[in-house]
C-alpha cells in the first residue's frame, strides 16, 4: 500500500504537503491503493450495504444566478416548473413501493414557495413515518430552516461549493458569499439536521490548494453527508466554455474523505455517473455508500438541467432495480432496507466551529 494512504488510513488525517501530493499525483497505482483502502473502510463500516435515496427535483425555479448552474435565473431557455403537492406525494409513494426509505426534495432557491413545501413535508412525514426526509433548497433564513425541521425534515444538503472566499466570488454573482453559506450550514447543524456539504471537482479556476481547503473545511465541520461531483459545463451559462472536471480526481477525493471520515454518508453522485458510464460502481469501489436514483416525474426531468447530458440514475421499474441489484452483487454489495441515518462509530466526534 502507498505510504501516504497507509498513514491516512491509520491517522485519519495527513499534513498539507502530503495531501497535496495525493491530489496532484499522476501515479495510477496510487488510485488503486487509495480506492482499495477507502472501499475496505466503507465495506467494513456499512456491511457492504448501499443506502438508496429517492431524488425528487421539486422545482427548477431559482432566484440565484450561480455562474455554473443550468437552472440559474438568467437562463431563459429553460422551462420552469414547481411540482404540485400531488406530484411530490405520488413520487414518494412510487419510491416507497420500490423499497426506498429516504426522500430527497431538491430544487432551486425559491423562498416564496417554501411555506407550501413545508406543508407537503409535514404530509410526507405523516404518511411515511418510517422514512427520512432530506431537503436541498439552498440558503434560507434560519427561521425557515426551523419551520422545515418542525415539519419533519431530518437532513439538509447544502454544498459549500468552494472553501476559498475569492474562488467562491468568481463562481457566484455579487450578493452571494461563502460566509453566508457557512452560516447556513451552522444554522442547519444547530437545528438538528443531519447536514451535508461538498463541492464540485474541477470547477473553473479551482486549484489543488482550493481542494485542500475544501478537504480541511469538511474535516473540521465533520458533516454527516458529503456530496462531491465533477463540474460539468452547461452551454447556456457564463461558464459553459470551461472544461469538465475529472471523474478520476473526484473518485480520488471521495476516497480521501472516506478515509478521513469513515462514518460519513457519501453518494456516488449523478454528475459522476454522467461523466463515467460505470460511475456508481466506481464510486462504491472508491468508498461511496449512497446512490440517489431519480424519481422526478419524467415530464419535468429534462427541465432540471443543471449541466449538459445530466444522466439520471433510474430505479423506477422493477427491471431497473433488478439491474442495480445485479450490478452491486457483482462487487459484493447489496441494497439496505433501512432509511440509512448517520451513525457515529467509536471514533471521537468533535464538532469544530468553522
Ligand atoms: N438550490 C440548492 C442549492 O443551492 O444547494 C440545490 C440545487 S443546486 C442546483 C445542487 C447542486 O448542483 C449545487 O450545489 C452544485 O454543486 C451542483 N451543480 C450545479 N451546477 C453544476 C454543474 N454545472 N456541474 C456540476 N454540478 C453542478
Amino acid at each position: 500500500m502507498n505510504l501516504f494512504v497507509e498513514e491516512l488510513l491509520e491517522r485519519k488525517t495527513l499534513e498539507d504537503d502530503k495531501l497535496l501530493r495525493l491530489l496532484d499525483s499522476e501515479d495510477v497505482l496510487l488510485d488503486e491503493s487509495l480506492h482499495a483502502a477507502a472501499h475496505e473502510v466503507a465495506a467494513d463500516h456499512f456491511g457492504k450495504q448501499v443506502y438508496l435515496r429517492a431524488l425528487i427535483e421539486w422545482s427548477s425555479v431559482c432566484r440565484n444566478d450561480c455562474l455554473y448552474c443550468g437552472i440559474r435565473r438568467s437562463n431563459t431557455s429553460l422551462p420552469r416548473y414547481n411540482l404540485s403537492r400531488e406530484d411530490i406525494l405520488q413520487a414518494c409513494q412510487h419510491a416507497y413501493e420500490m423499497g426506498l426509505r429516504t426522500f430527497v426534495l431538491q430544487g432551486g432557491e425559491n423562498p416564496h414557495a417554501v411555506e407550501g413545501l413545508a406543508e407537503t413535508v409535514a404530509e410526507i412525514h405523516a404518511s411515511w413515518p418510517d422514512c427520512a426526509i432530506t431537503l436541498s433548497l439552498g440558503e434560507l433564513p434560519r427561521s425557515t430552516y426551523e419551520r422545515l425541521r418542525r415539519s419533519g425534515a431530518d437532513r439538509y444538503l447544502l454544498r459549500h461549493e468552494t472553501a476559498d472566499a475569492d474562488h467562491y466570488a468568481r463562481l457566484h454573482p455579487a450578493g452571494m458569499c461563502l460566509e453566508n453559506r457557512l452560516s447556513c450550514l451552522r444554522d442547519l447543524r444547530e437545528l438538528g439536521f443531519q447536514t451535508g456539504m461538498g463541492m464540485m471537482v474541477g470547477s473553473p479556476w479551482q486549484t489543488s490548494r482550493n481542494l485542500l481547503s475544501d478537504i480541511r473545511l469538511i474535516e473540521r465541520f465533520r458533516p454527516e453527508m458529503i456530496g462531491i461531483g465533477p463540474f460539468i459545463p452547461h452551454p447556456d451559462t457564463p461558464l459553459g466554455g470551461h472544461p469538465a472536471g475529472s471523474a478520476l480526481l473526484t473518485l480520488r477525493i471521495c476516497s480521501i474523505l472516506r478515509l478521513m471520515l469513515p462514518d460519513a454518508l457519501i453518494p456516488a453522485t449523478t454528475a459522476l455517473s454522467t461523466l463515467l458510464p460505470n460511475g456508481r460502481r466506481a464510486g462504491i469501489l472508491a468508498g461511496a455508500n449512497v446512490i440517489m436514483p431519480n424519481f422526478t416525474p419524467k415530464a419535468q426531468r429534462s427541465a432540471y438541467a443543471l449541466y449538459e447530458g445530466k444522466n439520471a440514475i433510474q430505479v423506477e421499474s422493477a427491471e431497473n432495480l433488478r439491474q442495480l441489484k445485479t450490478e452491486l452483487a457483482a462487487i459484493g454489495w447489496r441494497i439496505s432496507a433501512s432509511r440509512g441515518d448517520y451513525e457515529e462509530s467509536t471514533q471521537i466526534a468533535t464538532y469544530n466551529h468553522v
